[in-house]
């Protein structure tokens, strides 16, 4: 059989298929990207699940004309140069595959205007094609649109959970995201109607009250450690305040919601021991900062998992702190500082 060189298009197309399951995941990358672009508002509007349309806002950096043509590219990001840069990520994304992806299989529109910039500009394009960009006045800022999500891929279409199923993944996912930017405003319209919404904050508590719930975050407790390997911001029940499920509990990577890896989740469980029943389940939101350099990243394309160099240190390092919180009936404001 003859070889041959697949089209850009197909290329992307193809990849899509690994970048973009499912609206969520959509969601997640234009979330990140305005993140990246340190944007301190963002609202995120849904119709159909993300099926229909997905719009989100945003009030960051903007992008001028060279960019935005270059954004919708493979491989092109403003994030790393080369392999090196891995090894150092601040930003959320890095791979320059998600717009490119996303753009393959909608109806996509950016419409952006780049800071301190008088004008700004609208790309649109149909399943990655007919790529246009004109002139937008608008505010400073970036609102990507994506709309009728795998209308070229049907096979994706069907692959789909119901919308009320798609519609809380979204949800879910958000929420983890806004719990770890407190310093950005968050509201999310499924419908034209708000889901949720999140005012600016310096604090930690009135993040978790707006988004999980007064009556949750007036139960926590808090452990700041700060070790060299690691700092550790810790927000969780206590014995008499376990939960019927694990939906709250959640992780932080350096402001990145990620999954418990397996040897946390024995982390949590074993300081639990003996103060949560059977079936029962503590909430727990940890927030760790830790340089780079000592986790990798890049081992899911989803960017869900994190893996740490030092598990078995950071392992000690919560336990310790968590059991005797746990164990002691101290001030619920335990501060833990390492020389
Ligand atoms: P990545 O985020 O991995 O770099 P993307 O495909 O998600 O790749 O985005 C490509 C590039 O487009 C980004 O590197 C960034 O420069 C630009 N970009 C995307 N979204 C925004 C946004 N909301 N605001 C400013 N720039 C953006
Ligand atoms: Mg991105």
């Amino acid at each position: 059989m003859p070889i041959n060189i697949l089209s850009q298009e197909t290329i992307n197309k193809i990849a899509a298929g690994e970048v973009v399951e499912r609206p969520l995941n959509v969601v997640k990358e234009l979330v990140e990207n305005s993140l990246d672009a340190f944007a301190s508002s963002l609202t995120v509007e849904i119709e159909e699940a993300g099926k229909r349309l997905i719009r989100v806002s945003d009030n960051g950096l903007g992008m001028d004309k060279k960019d935005l043509k270059l954004s919708i590219l493979r491989h092109a990001t403003s994030k790393i140069d080369d392999f090196s840069d891995l090894l150092h990520i601040h930003s959320l994304g890095f791979r320059g595959e998600a717009l490119a992806s996303i753009a393959a299989v909608s109806s996509f529109e950016i419409k952006t205007r780049k800071k301190s910039e008088n004008s700004g500009w609208k790309l649109s394009a149909i399943g990655g094609k007919d790529i246009k960009v004109i002139p937008w006045s608008g505010m400073e800022g970036t609102i990507t649109e994506v709309k009728s999500l795998f209308f070229n891929t049907p096979a994706r279409q069907k692959f789909l959970k119901s919308d009320f199923t798609e519609r809380s993944k979204i949800i879910n996912s958000l929420e983890g995201t806004a719990l770890a930017n407190h310093d950005v405003f968050f509201k999310m319209l499924s419908e034209n109607k708000t889901v949720f919404s999140a005012a600016q904050t310096d604090n930690k508590i009135e993040r978790i009250a707006d988004v999980l719930g007064k009556d949750f975050a007036k139960t926590l407790k808090n452990i700041k450690i700060d070790h060299p390997k690691i700092s550790l911001d810790v927000y969780f029940t206590g014995r008499d305040d376990s939960l019927p499920n694990r939906k709250y509990q959640y992780l932080f990577v350096n402001s990145r919601p990620v999954n418990y890896p397996k040897w946390l989740t024995r982390c949590v469980y074993q300081s639990y021991k003996e103060s949560v029943p059977r079936d029962k389940h503590p909430g727990i939101l940890i927030y760790t900062s830790i340089d780079p350099s000592k986790i990798d990243v890049n081992i899911h394309p989803a960017k869900k998992e994190v893996k740490f160099a030092d598990e078995n240190g950071i392992y000690d390092i919560l336990f310790k702190a968590l059991r005797n919180a746990l164990m002691s009936h101290a001030h619920p404001e335990i501060k833990i500082a390492y020389p």
